[in-house]
């Protein structure tokens, strides 16, 4: 198997997720998750957190609670990923 490794592959979702691939690493980032059960996880939480931002912030602000929340979570992901 030639695609990017898992690594690889988180250090580029927001890119992914942002839409700023050029459509052939999007294919690429898009087999791996396909084929990574970890990797994809970590997309639908990434996936589900800027969904979440995004209807926040079209609301007044997000509450300071829920962005806390979400960064810790976050930065715990990270922590097992990069492990
Ligand atoms: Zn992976």
């Amino acid at each position: 198997m030639s695609g990017p490794d898992c690594s690889q592959t988180l250090h580029r979702l927001y890119e992914y997720l942002d839409g700023e691939m050029t459509p052939e690493d999007t294919a690429t980032i898009a087999r791996h998750l396909a084929e990574c059960a970890p990797c994809m996880e970590q997309h639908d939480i990434e996936a589900a957190v800027k969904a979440l931002l995004k209807r926040s912030c079209r609301q007044e602000q997000a509450p300071v609670a829920l962005r806390t929340a979400i960064v810790q979570r976050l930065t715990t992901l990270r922590i097992e990923y990069t492990d």
